[in-house]
């Protein structure tokens, strides 16, 4: 196992040099585009990795599987899902395009970042503290590491330059298609991308989601089985953004990504695979990382379509 991760992770180093890490939020500009590592936490809980594997990044929009989560724990899925739909989007995360050109104008699906917002909106807390503590509760309770925390420079630069994300916001509101602070869901928003974790955290992460929605390294349960299904098939049709077809030819199994860099797959009924690799691709998924998650499939057998 430790052989095929490294064997993976050395195929993965290969295209690294054709990535660039994201500069779009300044302080993730910082990230060392040679760093790579993978790991796997099958649903018994033994965890194995390879490469740059105490390399942290920012999870950004892997944290969106944990605030959609949390909404399905809290509110009907028929509420949720009358907000926001569940189709692929073909276009880039941060699109508005089609918010405008539709009506009714509801994001296309939870993982872009318009329907991440609008997800937000739906959880019924008193104000950003408390939303950012139960979305950071939910992913210590995925990863079974209670050490998770924001990083505050992070979640500030991005919120010092967020005007996409903004502008997405407010036409949410502007077309009553979201209710609330808009600055108040946009600062949840931008901390709880900024959470820091490790490959390991996200392998984990991925096996609570392969294993029904039961975190395998302390058993608790932290979504139910329709939850987890949910959440596992939005990964696979939608987790990789306009990019998500390409990786379900390739790797085959759910997965999400995030502008950090990292990864987290999930296979269902065996295993968490999940990669960190800052060099990122034209649709903002980290490069190496495909390449690996494509090797690691195939040698080990992972692919469920
Ligand atoms: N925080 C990032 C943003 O909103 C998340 C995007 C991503 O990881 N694809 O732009």
């Amino acid at each position: 196992m430790e052989r095929i991760l490294e064997e993976a992770v050395r195929s993965g180093r290969g295209v690294l040099r054709e990535g660039t890490v994201a500069t779009y939020i300044p302080e993730l500009a910082k990230s060392d585009p040679a760093a790579l590592a993978a790991a796997c936490c099958g649903i018994d809980g033994s965890i194995r990795s390879a490469g740059d594997t105490a390399t942290r990044i920012t999870v950004q929009s892997i944290s969106k599987m944990a605030s959609l989560g949390l909404a399905l724990n809290i509110c009907r899925e028929d509420l949720v899902f009358s907000r926001v739909g569940v189709e692929p989007s073909a276009d880039p995360f941060n699109s508005i395009m089609r918010l405008e050109m539709r009506a009714p104008h509801r994001p296309q699906n939870p993982l872009i970042n318009s329907g991440a917002i609008l997800v937000l909106s739906l959880l019924p807390f008193r104000d950003s503290n408390e939303r950012l503590e139960a979305v950071l509760g939910v992913m210590k309770k995925m990863s079974g590491n209670n050490h998770m925390s924001v990083n505050e420079a992070v979640a500030a630069s991005e919120r010092n330059t967020s005007d996409r994300n903004r502008s997405l916001g407010y036409f949410l509101r502007s077309v009553e298609a979201m209710e609330g602070n808009v600055e108040n869901i946009l600062d949840t928003y931008f901390r709880q991308c900024a959470i820091e974790c490790t490959v390991r955290d996200l392998a984990v992460m991925g096996a609570t989601l392969a294993s029904g929605g039961v975190n395998p390294l302390n058993g608790d349960r932290v979504f139910s089985s329709r939850t987890s299904i949910i959440l596992r098939a939005l990964m696979q049709t939608c987790g990789l953004y306009d990019g998500s077809g390409d990786f379900a030819v390739r790797v085959g199994f759910p997965a999400k990504s995030g502008v950090g860099g990292g990864i987290m797959g999930s296979v269902p009924g065996r295993a968490g695979v999940a990669v960190v690799g800052p060099a990122l691709d034209a649709r903002g998924n980290s490069i190496g990382g495909i390449r690996t998650l494509e090797i690691l499939s195939e040698k080990l057998s992972l692919r469920v379509l």
